[in-house]
């Protein structure tokens, strides 16, 4: 549901555009925060304090009933074994889930209608679309319940972090074409008026323009920022380049998701809006959501989802691999065990903020974003590569070969020689001396086509069909 691709948008007037802004706005809002929404907000600003008994009893109840409904209205389903009878929640829940294949995605892609459950009203149902930038997203049906429960543990989120009201004031930068593309002259945002929404292009942001970004965010007074880390790494570095950070504490803190959150943007980012990062990790599949604590660590929404690791390296403290994940919510297209092609590493300990269930230190993102050493090795994560890179504005790892790499750099003024040798050095000392490291300066580096950034894009480098 969206007003922007629309033909006529582009062509009207901004005070025009604003209106139909907020008329989406409302549309959306009405959508999200339905009574459901905020009898399941209450409910889980509760069971979030809960001891992890309770949790993992919470979560077998729910994956019961969701089972037993999968049984007998969701045709793929049919044939699953009965759930445990396990007294023992913990007990339960792994031996269900262990009678249950691992469901890869192109069993899915074979037959979506095979997963739809025919006891629910089609006209009940949004129509949305599976994540992935590896073919063609597939369709995919949910209940207005189970995107009121995504948005529990959004708002459950912010609203720990003093972010009370679901229409505060804030800065958004996403995907959204608010901005028509051909706009060469500020302003290169919209607004939304009912939900106080500054809704900024991510599509205009070259150096001269994002100067105008910059007076916009010290001009509109907002309670948070939400949106791509990669866009809004953009607006912070050029706040930080004017030498004009917000003050600290005006925003309550900058809420990113969609992509995976590089260490170089978290530090920039924090630096130049005054205020933490609370990142999230959520799946348009619905099936998983988490949520960073004070920690900095990513807790799952237990009462929302369950996520298990299929374990490819562990150690006495952590354990990493694919996830698979069980949306607990979704009774329109139910998926058990999903793999949905990122990866993540769980910490075997409890985390240390308090808040009980299961936590990861990090999802590493997809897939597709290892590079293939010549050893045949996965390496994910390079982009902690660029951390200490103060010399290098943006970068980009490109792989079509297992035995080079591209690395496109943005370079800042006070790139050198001695930059490049030390940047070379920390690829190699992760990628080994065998494998071509070709370094290209580029002055810009292109999204996808949905807006977002990639760190690393390897054709080679993917772990699963
Ligand atoms: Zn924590």
């Amino acid at each position: 549901m969206s007003v922007y691709n629309d033909t006529i948008y582009p062509r009207l007037p901004v005070s025009v555009q604003n209106i139909a802004c907020t008329a989406m706005g409302f549309l959306l809002y009405r959508n999200r925060f339905n009574a459901h929404f905020h009898k399941t907000l209450a409910n889980w600003e509760k069971s979030v304090h809960d001891p992890i008994e309770k949790l993992h009893e919470l979560q077998r109840q729910r994956l019961d009933r969701l089972l037993d409904r999968a049984r007998r209205f969701v045709p793929y389903y049919r044939d699953l074994p009965p759930s445990s009878d396990a007294r023992d929640p913990v007990v339960a829940l792994e031996e269900t889930l262990a009678s249950i294949p691992p469901l890869e995605k192109r069993f899915y892609r074979d037959q979506p209608e095979a997963f739809f459950a025919r006891d629910i009203q089609r006209s009940r149902l949004h129509r949305g679309r599976t994540s992935g930038t590896t073919g063609t997203a597939l369709p995919l049906w949910y209940l207005p319940e189970t995107l009121a429960e995504e948005y529990a543990t959004v708002w459950r989120l912010r609203r720990s972090c003093g972010v009370e009201n679901p229409a505060a004031s804030n800065l958004t930068f996403t995907g959204n074409i608010t901005v028509p593309f051909g706009q060469t002259k500020p302003p290169f945002w919209r607004y939304n008026a009912f939900s106080g929404q500054h809704l900024f292009s991510i599509y205009h942001m070259t150096p001269m323009n994002l100067r105008s970004y910059v007076e916009e965010v010290h001009r509109v007074t907002a309670r948070y920022v939400q949106g791509y880390p990669s866009s809004i790494h953009l607006v912070a570095r050029a706040l930080l380049e004017a030498g004009r950070p917000l003050p600290k504490g005006r925003l309550a803190a900058v809420f990113t998701s969609s992509e995976s959150l590089l260490a170089f943007q978290r530090e920039t980012i924090e630096k130049a809006f005054g205020a933490p990062i609370r990142d999230r990790y959520g799946v348009s599949e619905f099936g998983a959501s988490m949520t960073e604590c004070s920690k900095g660590r990513l807790h799952v929404d237990m009462e929302f989802c369950i996520v298990e690791v299929d374990v490819t390296e562990e150690s006495d403290l952590w354990e990493t691999g694919p996830l698979l994940i069980t949306g607990l919510s979704d009774g329109a297209t139910p998926l058990f065990r999903y793999r949905i092609g990122d990866v993540g590493t769980r910490s075997k300990r409890p985390c240390p903020c308090g808040r009980a269930g299961d936590v990861f230190f990090e999802v590493d993102g997809r897939v597709e974003d290892y590079v293939l050493t010549p050893d045949g090795r996965l390496v994910g994560r390079l982009d902690h590569v660029f951390k200490q890179q103060l010399e290098v504005a943006e970068a980009q790892i490109l792989q079509d070969d297992k035995n080079s790499i591209d690395v496109l750099i943005i370079p800042r003024e006070s790139y050198t020689d001695v930059s490049a040798r030390r940047l070379l050095k920390e690829i190699r000392s992760r990628l080994g001396e065998e494998i071509e490291i070709r370094i290209r300066r580029v002055t810009n580096i292109p999204r996808e086509p949905n807006g977002k950034f990639r760190a690393v894009k390897s054709s080679v480098g993917r772990i699963t069909a």
